[in-house]
């Protein structure tokens, strides 16, 4: 049977998945292990060629590295700078798509580099002429070279002293776990099955050794779930090894984890409404700072992490690196009391080669692996690319079962929320939905009521996602439902008591669910705050 694009217009439900997954007759084409932006891009080009696909997120979807990127949708400047030209062509393809299929959560956003030699002038000026022409047709804005006073006007709170003027550049900018929220959605509305709360703890083999299926716990009713499918696809970045091993108990280390943070400002300490980017800090790293939900985002670094975490925390030296770095090009130096939230994440970086251990040496390309039981795995890679990672990890299910492969259509496919007729103000995000959100607030305007004072999030966004986003915990609400958690820590607590409860309505739980929750949470935002 084929699922067709729109097949299923109800919004996701939780317990229907459930139901259509503990179906014992169903034989899913793939099981897809992973809901982050790799494990959604399968699941979407394979539904796009018609395949029957279930996709298992231990946690929330996008709760490990996908919600905590830089939020860029890009070509990635520095990798042209390290001549890897087919990776940036490529990433640049998969920008232009992306922004033209779900403009309601992507952005052109101007970066602007500051110049303070002559010698960077002609080499970042040469350097993104190219880069505009390597986008070809999809490109999103053309890069100029500006005076020092077109440069101050623009980015007023960068420091004068010895600047000649600026460059400023086009690149993409997202929001990353509602990208991946509509991404789960669009694969729901084509007959796919997602799921949260659901971990993979085995695979189950025929009588070949042959992989055909997956043991799932689904963990908020906590029972058991056995999976037929004719291939199963591990996509859970850093944590990868783990799967490789339910599969070939030994397999060595593929996977290096390494850490990125950000620290999450006022937009006041840049001004405007440009990105500022500095290609090589004083060590040789790249450090962004971007505007993002009226916030601006400062980071990242790039530190070797032994062991995969779903919540990892910044170091300190990571932390005092970024402040200092920032500090370095901004009029008003950041100090630890102006963070508002600190967040980090694990790059999924292919192991290096013995002897190397330098992160930034390692390959960002994504790379597709097929074991002897038939696990395909897919690694690296970026957000960006996340689309055509799916395609080739689908082409690699059709050649390791010799079927002929079917045209994958998920180049032009429109994400669940696109609009050509976006709403004004912050629930334009939502796309198409915002309307329905504004529906509820009407029916009750009670709900109308902002979740905490110096924002504008209201109590229909937790309804909304409750009812309508498989939210099932505070934390998926006020972390990647609305982005409150990452954009301002204590805020985010000061929410969560009305949060709860409005879930708890929604869900019809008690007050015990209602503390559990808010204990959860507590320790949770305490991990963002760090003042
Ligand atoms: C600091 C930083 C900044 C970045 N910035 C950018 C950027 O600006 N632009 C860009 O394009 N890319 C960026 N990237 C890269 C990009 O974010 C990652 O490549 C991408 O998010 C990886 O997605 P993933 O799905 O492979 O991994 P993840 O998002 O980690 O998803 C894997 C999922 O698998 C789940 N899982 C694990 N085990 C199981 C199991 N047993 N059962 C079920 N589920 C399981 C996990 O819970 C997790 O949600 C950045 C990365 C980092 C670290």
């Amino acid at each position: 049977m084929h699922y067709f694009i729109g097949k299923n217009n109800q919004q996701v439900k939780r317990e229907n998945n459930l139901a259509l997954l503990k179906n014992p007759e169903m034989i899913w084409d793939l099981a897809i292990i992973g809901g982050g932006s790799s494990g959604l891009g399968v699941a979407l080009d394979a539904l796009s060629r018609g395949l029957k696909v279930a996709l298992f997120e231990k946690a929330d979807f996008a709760k490990g590295t996908s919600s905590r990127s830089t939020k860029l949708v890009h070509g990635g400047v520095r990798y042209l700078a390290q001549g890897d030209v087919t990776l940036v062509l490529e990433a640049l393809k998969e920008r232009g798509r992306l922004l033209q299929n779900a403009p309601h959560v992507t952005f052109d956003q101007p970066f602007i580099i500051p110049i303070y030699s002559v010698f960077d002038r002609l080499k970042y000026t040469l350097g993104l002429k190219i880069y505009d022409w390597m986008a070809g047709k999809l490109r999103i804005g053309k890069s100029l070279f500006l005076s020092k006073k077109e440069t101050l006007e623009r980015l007023p709170r960068v420091k004068e002293t010895g600047l000649l003027g600026g460059v400023v550049y086009h690149d993409g900018q997202f929001d990353d776990a509602r990208l991946a929220l509509n991404l789960a959605q669009t694969c729901h509305a084509m007959g796919g099955c997602v799921l949260n709360y659901a971990k993979v703890n085995r695979l189950t083999k025929d009588e070949k050794g042959i992989i055909d299926g997956v043991l799932v716990k689904d963990l908020v009713e906590n029972t058991d779930l056995k999976i037929k499918a004719k291939a199963v696809v591990n996509a859970t970045g850093v944590f990868a090894d783990k799967i490789n091993r339910m599969d070939i108990p030994g397999t060595p280390k593929s996977i290096q984890p390494s850490q990125g943070i950000h620290l999450v400002l006022d937009q006041s300490f840049l001004g405007g409404s440009d990105a500022l980017m500095i290609p090589a800090t004083s060590d040789g790293r790249v450090l962004f700072a971007v505007p993002w939900h009226d916030k601006l985002v400062v980071g990242t670094t790039d530190t070797i992490r032994e062991k995969p975490k779903l919540e990892p925390e910044p170091l300190q030296k990571e932390i005092d690196f970024v402040l200092k770095t920032a500090g370095d090009y901004l009029v008003k130096k950041p100090t630890r009391q102006d963070v508002l939230a600190a967040f980090a994440g694990l790059r999924p970086l292919a192991a290096p080669k013995e002897g190397s251990t330098k992160t930034k040496e390692i390959s960002r390309s994504h790379k597709v692996l097929v074991s002897k039981s038939h696990l395909i795995t897919i690694t690296g890679g970026k957000w960006t690319t996340f689309r055509k990672m799916g395609e080739d990890t689908v082409d690699a299910y059709y050649r390791t079962k010799g079927l002929l492969a079917s045209k994958s259509q998920s180049a032009r496919l429109k994400i669940h929320g696109y609009t050509e007729n976006p709403v004004q103000g912050h629930l334009s995000i939502y796309g198409k939905d915002a309307k329905q959100i504004l529906d509820l607030e009407k029916q009750n305007p009670e709900w109308s009521t902002p979740l905490h004072p110096n924002y504008p999030y209201t109590e229909a966004e937790v309804v909304w996602a409750t009812r309508n986003e498989m939210a099932v915990k505070v934390e998926d609400v006020l972390s990647r439902r609305i982005r409150l958690l990452i954009l301002d820590a204590k805020a985010a607590l000061e929410a969560a008591p009305r949060v709860a409860e409005l879930m708890a309505e929604e869900l019809g739980k008690d007050q015990l669910w209602i503390t559990t929750e808010l204990k959860d949470f507590d320790k949770l935002a305490n991990k963002y705050i760090i003042n």
